[in-house]
């Protein structure tokens, strides 16, 4: 396998023509050696994609640990970052790409041959389900790991890319069975720098199944900017999950094993609102 280390974004784009972008590494090295992803070539991203923060403007390869520490981004995103992971992770791992993370259900990772990987069936539903989703759960039931995207998506941030600009929201899709991305990033696309406009008042709370260094059972962020308030989720749904109306929990398809999040979900819902 071949190292490559752009320092253009041209020459990051031909590298990664048939190339895996690298950024932290923290979700890219586990995936090769557990030979769930396979390249012959890693594309060294640090050099082209920013990385820091400017204004609304937060560069693509600014660590969870930067971010966690930055005194000017909106309070969800900041809470966001301080709850994921461990601090060696989130010292290593950047913020593109915990939006970007693969599913952790388990059945994927060890290499069931589920929807997601090419199969006909979700292992999950019919097995150990108690991490999985309840909501957009028709194919897949996995639940999107990423506590910062969902903190983002309660923010209404927006991503530039090497060829466009997009909501947050756009960038993922529910997986289907003759698509099953979870996002719409093409091949070799590359995320540059999110922007993130300032909320009055934000928050985002996460259940854990202990304390710290948890992925999220489910986590909560809110946030109000001019007269707006936005509820999101993670460890919902396949993808960062927008609570789109007061109601929408009722619309919610848990699994049997799953009911239980709804109802920390509720009790999160109202902490939140109130602390907003
Ligand atoms: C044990 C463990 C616990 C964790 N706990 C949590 C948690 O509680 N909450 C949480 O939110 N996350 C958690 N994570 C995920 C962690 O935050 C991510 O692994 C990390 O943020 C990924 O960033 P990275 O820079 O290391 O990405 P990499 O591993 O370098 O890349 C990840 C993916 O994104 C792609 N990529 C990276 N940057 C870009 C870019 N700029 N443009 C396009 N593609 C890109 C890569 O090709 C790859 O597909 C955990 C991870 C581990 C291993
Ligand atoms: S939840 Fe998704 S990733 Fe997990 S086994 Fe089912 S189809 Fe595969």
């Amino acid at each position: 396998m071949r190292l490559e280390r752009p320092s253009s974004q041209a020459e990051a784009t031909a590298a990664l023509a048939g190339g895996v972008a690298l950024a932290g590494g923290t979700e890219v090295v586990p995936l090769l050696r557990d030979g769930i992803l396979e390249t012959e070539r890693l594309v060294d991203i640090s050099a082209v994609v920013p990385r820091g923060v400017s204004g609304t403007t937060i560069g693509a390869g600014t660590t969870l640990a930067e971010l966690e520490a930055s005194s000017t981004i909106p309070a969800a995103l900041r809470e966001a970052c301080r709850l994921a992971a461990s601090p060696q992770l989130r010292n290593m791992g950047t913020i593109g790409g915990n939006l970007l993370q693969a599913t952790r259900c388990w059945y994927w990772r060890l290499a069931f041959p589920c929807y997601l990987h090419g199969g006909d069936r979700c292992h999950a539903k019919e097995g150990q389900h108690r991490e999985h989703a309840f909501f957009g759960n028709d194919l897949c039931a996995s639940a999107h790991p990423s506590d910062p995207a969902a903190a983002l998506l309660a923010l209404g941030a927006t991503l530039r890319t090497d060829r466009r600009e997009l909501g947050i929201a756009d960038l993922y899709r529910l997986p289907t069975a003759g698509d099953t991305r979870t996002t719409t990033l093409e091949p070799g696309e590359l995320i540059l720098e999110l922007e993130v406009p300032e909320a009055e008042s934000s928050v985002y709370l996460k259940a854990m199944d202990r304390k710290r260094w948890s992925f999220a059972l489910v986590g909560v962020a809110a946030a109000r900017a001019g007269g707006v308030t936005r509820v999101a989720l993670s460890g919902a749904a396949p993808i960062p999950w927008l609570l789109d109306a007061s109601d929408a929990l009722e619309r919610a398809t848990p699994l049997p094993g799953t009911a239980y999040k709804v109802e920390i979900v509720q009790t999160l819902v109202g902490r939140a609102l109130a602390s907003l």
